[in-house]
């Protein structure tokens, strides 16, 4: 049976006001209440690409949104498993992958926000982020030391930077930035994929001990695990202050992977179904003239 409605099937995971959020209270292996079997979520998967390459067809032909999709989540969570899976229907000349990795020369010469900006999705486009400007409220927070080499005046409009006035001010910076992309025409959904610390270690373990996945090892991933609750107070903080319902959060369960994608996948679907996007009506005129191009055609 496919899903009926995506949007009542993601609502347990979609955070659009963020006063009373806690982390606490979302589960990483949780199915949120969905009686579901792996080979079910599977097959309402493939369901879901079909239906995502339809509505993709849509957005391109109406031409007037566009959706960007943020991704963020701590090592092996499978931001990168997730883009697969999920966008593999698509056709790949109306969506536009972009990582983020730590900022070049020419990135920290400008604000934290530049090379998201110059990265957007055009109307008609979905963008994927994987990685972005979140990561200046989270790793960026976690290890204040990165700001150094950002080289903000201290004696500027923002307050001291590292300060807690200063996190407040880029996560503000950041909630209205996103206000002015929703008003502009850009779907904006951030997804959290929210992993648990014992299967973020079964998997690092597993890239040990399995020749296959050694490339995918770093051993700074497995520093990072030290600072694992400084991450989670920044994740939260940081869907804390920008959840909106034209940006919603959506904190996905990820400890099992294929949950991680069926949700994703219909918490897009859900957005852009409320897009309620529409193919081009064509004028009374055009109407006429695609009439006399029929006829020019079959005299020719
Ligand atoms: P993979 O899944 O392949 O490991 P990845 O996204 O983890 O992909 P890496 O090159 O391993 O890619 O890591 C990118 C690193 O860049 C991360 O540690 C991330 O925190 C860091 N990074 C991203 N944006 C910023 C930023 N604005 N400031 C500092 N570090 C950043
Ligand atoms: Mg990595």
């Amino acid at each position: 049976m496919p899903i009926a409605s995506p949007a009542a099937f993601v609502a347990p995971f979609r955070i659009t006001d963020g006063r009373h959020f806690r982390l606490a209270d979302h589960a990483p292996d949780s199915l949120g209440g969905h009686d579901l079997s792996k080979d079910e979520g599977k097959a309402l998967l493939e369901e879901g690409k079909v239906r995502l390459k339809a509505m993709q067809e849509r957005l391109y032909a109406a031409d007037s949104w566009s959706v960007l999709l943020i991704l963020q989540a701590m090592d092996a969570a499978g931001k990168d498993s997730t883009i697969e899976h999920v966008m593999s229907g698509v056709n790949p000349q109306g969506c536009q992958v972009h990582s983020f990795k730590a900022p070049s020369a020419e990135e920290l010469d400008h604000d934290f926000l530049w090379r998201s900006v110059k990265a957007l999705p055009e109307r008609g486009r979905i963008g994927i982020h994987n990685r972005s400007y979140y990561e200046e409220v989270l790793v960026v927070r976690v290890h204040p030391d990165f700001l150094a080499g950002q080289r903000l005046p201290g004696n500027g409009v923002g307050r001291k930077p590292g300060s807690a006035k200063f996190w407040a001010e880029r996560l503000e910076s950041i909630a209205d930035h996103e206000r002015h992309l929703a008003r502009s025409g850009t779907a904006v959904l951030k997804f959290f994929l929210h992993v648990s610390k014992e299967e973020q270690k079964k998997r690092q373990l597993e890239r040990i001990d399995d020749p296959k996945k050694n490339w995918k090892f770093n051993a700074r991933d497995v520093e990072e695990r030290a600072h694992w609750d400084a991450y989670m107070a920044a994740y939260e903080d940081a869907i804390r202050a920008t959840a909106a319902p034209h940006a919603p959060w959506y904190v996905i369960p990820a400890d099992r992977k294929w949950f991680m994608r069926l949700a994703v996948m219909q918490a897009i679907l859900a957005e852009m179904e409320a897009l309620a996007l529409e193919f081009p009506k064509l004028s009374a005129d055009a109407v006429a003239r695609l009439g006399e191009a029929r006829t020019t055609l079959l005299a020719s």
